[in-house]
């Protein structure tokens, strides 16, 4: 059995006081919502704060508001839970709520919140392993080593952006609100991200992820689709986010297509964009979009199946991703 390490935790009943602690506790500390990826991480050694910051206690961070000018604010205690059951959420942004749907199991679902969702840490075969598995092999970059498994010359590591929730997000062009002791910054969902498996974050340790901001409803759809092994249970091998915007006329006026899981972000491609805008939704363009959505998709070899099926696959799911959007209509 793995066990936890000895750590302090503290619950501040609000954001000041988490804030407060985070302050007070330094960069020992981390954060933790549901806990359902830091501390299986603090299990295997992945991950190894002193202090650990509870955000359950917030209720404030658990509230999902409908503003006509913002669009729909959901605080980052949000449960996947929560948020695959909202009503306002399934009726007019389905694909915020399918990709919580699709994340685990219905325990894991009722803990993990949206703010550690799209704050996941990366994964790869050589790190999500126990601290035994990973010194027989002299740990790897990401921690405790030097060298990357995967691509040996690399001075990088490629670890996956594997969250269902993070393609979502950059695809939909949502917001999200992050708090520090200097106040409350606003950035798009899409900067949220670095292109690196060991800083692919852009919000700073001491940030707290407050809001996940959706943009108002309009003459737009989008949809997600998950590839995995074990569809009652996995993570993505790949996951494919797409938005439509139309002209009154039924043409494409803009286009996002996201996948996860490929990279150590969620990589948007702009060909598929390309290949979309002007023309009618339909099985000509959608093929066009797969197309060209298939070159710039390179996996590694650090998650299920191998790299090649996986980079076919794109074709098949970026399809699959704008057909759903199709049959919105
Ligand atoms: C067996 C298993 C299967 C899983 N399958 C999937 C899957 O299919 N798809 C998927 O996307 N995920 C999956 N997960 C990962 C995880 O369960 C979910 O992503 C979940 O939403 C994480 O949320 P959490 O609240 O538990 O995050 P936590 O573990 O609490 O936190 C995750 C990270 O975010 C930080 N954090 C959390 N909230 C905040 C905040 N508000 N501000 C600042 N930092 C914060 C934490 O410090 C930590 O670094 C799986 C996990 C397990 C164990
Ligand atoms: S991609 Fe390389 S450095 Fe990154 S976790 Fe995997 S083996 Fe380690």
């Amino acid at each position: 059995m793995l066990r936890l390490p000895r750590f302090q935790y503290v619950a501040p009943p609000t954001v000041m006081d988490a804030l407060g602690a985070r302050l007070e506790l330094g960069n020992d500390a981390m954060y933790v919502a549901g806990g359902t990826d830091l501390y299986p991480n603090m299990k295997r050694r992945q991950q190894t704060p002193r202090s650990v910051i509870s955000l359950a206690s917030i209720p404030t961070l658990r509230e999902i508001h409908s503003s006509p000018e913002l669009g729909l604010r959901i605080g980052a205690g949000v449960t996947l839970s929560q948020l695959a059951a909202d009503d306002t959420v399934r009726a007019h942004y389905p694909a915020v709520a399918t990709a919580a749907r699709l994340v685990s199991t219905p325990p894991l679902r009722n803990m993990g919140t949206i703010g550690g969702n799209l704050l996941l840490d990366t994964r790869c075969n050589y790190y999500d392993q126990t601290y035994e598995w990973r010194k027989a092999i002299d740990f790897c970059m990401k921690k405790d080593g030097g060298i990357c498994w995967v691509a040996p010359s690399s001075p990088r590591c490629w670890a996956v952006q594997s969250s269902d929730g993070a393609p979502v997000a950059v695809a939909l062009g949502a917001t999200v609100q992050l708090a520090s002791p200097a106040g409350v910054r606003s950035l798009p969902a899409e900067e949220l991200y670095h292109n690196d498996g060991m800083r692919y974050l852009t919000k700073q340790p001491d940030e707290l992820l407050v809001s996940y901001i959706l943009p108002k409803i309009g003459s737009w759809r989008a949809s997600y689709v998950k590839l995995r092994r074990r569809g009652s249970f996995d993570f993505p091998v790949l996951g494919v986010a797409a938005r439509v915007d139309f002209n009154p006329d039924g043409t494409v006026r803009d286009a996002r297509i996201v996948l996860g899981a490929v990279a150590s972000y969620p990589m948007r491609i702009a060909a598929a964009t390309d290949a979309l805008v002007g023309r009618r939704l339909d099985a000509a363009s959608i093929a066009d979009a797969a197309d060209a959505a298939f070159k710039p998709a390179k996996p590694m070899d650090n998650t299920d199946f191998t790299l090649a099926w996986r980079k076919e696959m794109v074709r098949v799911y970026v399809a699959k991703a704008l057909e759903d959007i199709l049959s919105q209509s």
